[in-house]
């Protein structure tokens, strides 16, 4: 059965906003989209018009970096656009139930809860590492789960669930429920991304994004992969411009091969560094445990959290506080950052000025 099968009924037929741009004509003179005839003093790039809904050069682009077809992308404002418009696709107000493990990245939850969807959550212990047990998440699903939401490498934690677990997952959620692999941190992880799982298993989505390894968080792009059919269903119910001309223009920059190239010099720094600073830490008298991470962030619990965040903060560095998340008492999210920011860091913590 196709997942469009589990849609929002009311959005079975649901057509799209007709903006100028799906028009799909070209002309010379264009007098459809009442825009500007003129460009803006600071700007003649052609910034008075609006963009194309899904930029095709850098869709292309996107679509080879990640070695899939171009259909099955789709581009918005950050993954965040994608979790939520794929969780208002699905899930119908006050019935339908969205899965994922805790502690997670928070957008999903409140996304779910947005859209009036009942959140559940399979709490994972750091005592075990933060493990999966599948089969306790799959016992958490019923004929109302619309999503299952799987963030790995897992933010906050850094764990990876990537592995043979995904298709087993895929294939007990088939034509019931969608199974999103958030793949935020992957080009830190050194694993296959789950996109090849799509031809043998079209409820599975990936969500990639520009914001992380890429270093373009102000540019706001993120990806959704999926089957073409869900890629199509996104397209019809997002808002008709979704993607900045200027942040396209920065993506396509930061894409080229030379970007690319630097780019990954650049992940081979973080790793080292990201083993460096674990260590650090390990060393550290009121640290009680860094958990090993997949991404470009550590999880780390102190003996006093407050007092070591207060410390850091002290010596103008800020680090997230995670202590409130079930589970995650006393633990502090550390960003691995430059070398001379962790070595800042690493003396702020010790005492020590850097
Ligand atoms: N997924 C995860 C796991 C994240 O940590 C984040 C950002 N913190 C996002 C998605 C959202 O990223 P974007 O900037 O693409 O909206």
């Amino acid at each position: 059965m196709s997942l469009l099968a589990r849609i929002r009924p009311d959005l079975a037929a649901f057509a799209p906003y007709a903006s100028a741009r799906r028009s799909g004509f070209e002309a010379r003179i264009r007098l459809d989209a009442n825009e500007s005839p003129w460009s803006g003093d600071a700007d003649a790039s052609g910034l008075n018009r609006y963009p194309s809904p899904q930029p095709e050069e850098l869709r292309a682009r996107l679509a080879a970096l990640y070695g899939v077809d171009p259909s099955r992308l789709w581009l918005g404002r950050g993954s965040d656009e994608a979790i939520d418009l794929l969780l208002r696709a699905f899930c119908r107000a006050g019935r339908d139930n969205v899965v994922a493990p805790a502690p997670t990245f928070g957008m999903y939850r409140i996304g779910a809860q947005l859209q009036g969807a009942e959140y559940r959550t399979l709490a994972l212990r750091g005592e075990d590492d933060f493990a999966l047990d599948d089969e306790a998440l799959l016992a958490l699903t019923d004929a109302d789960t619309k999503l299952v939401i799987l963030c790995s490498p897992n933010n906050p934690t850094g764990t990876l669930y990537h592995g043979e677990r995904l298709a087993g997952l895929a294939a007990r959620l088939a034509g019931r429920a969608l199974l999103l692999v958030d793949e935020a941190y992957i080009e830190f992880a050194g694993v296959a991304s789950a996109c090849a799982l799509i031809d043998r298993h079209p409820n599975v989505a990936v969500l990639r994004t520009l914001s992380k390894v890429h270093a373009l968080a102000g540019a706001r792009i993120g990806v959704l992969i999926a089957a073409a059919e869900i890629v199509d269903l996104v397209a019809r119910i997002a808002a008709p411009y979704p993607l900045p001309t200027l942040s396209v223009r920065a993506a396509l920059a930061a894409l080229d091969d030379d970007a690319v190239a630097r780019t990954d010099r650049r992940v081979d720094v973080l790793l080292a560094e990201r083993a460096r600073v674990a260590q650090a830490l390990e060393r550290m008298a009121d640290v009680r445990r860094v958990w090993p991470s997949s991404g470009n962030f550590l999880l780390v619990r102190f003996a006093d959290a407050g007092a070591a965040f207060a410390r850091a903060l002290g010596a103008g560095i800020l680090l997230r506080d995670v202590s409130r998340q079930p589970g995650l008492e006393h633990c502090l999210r550390i960003t691995v950052g430059a070398p001379d920011e962790n070595d800042a860091l690493l003396a702020a913590l010790a005492g020590s000025a850097a």
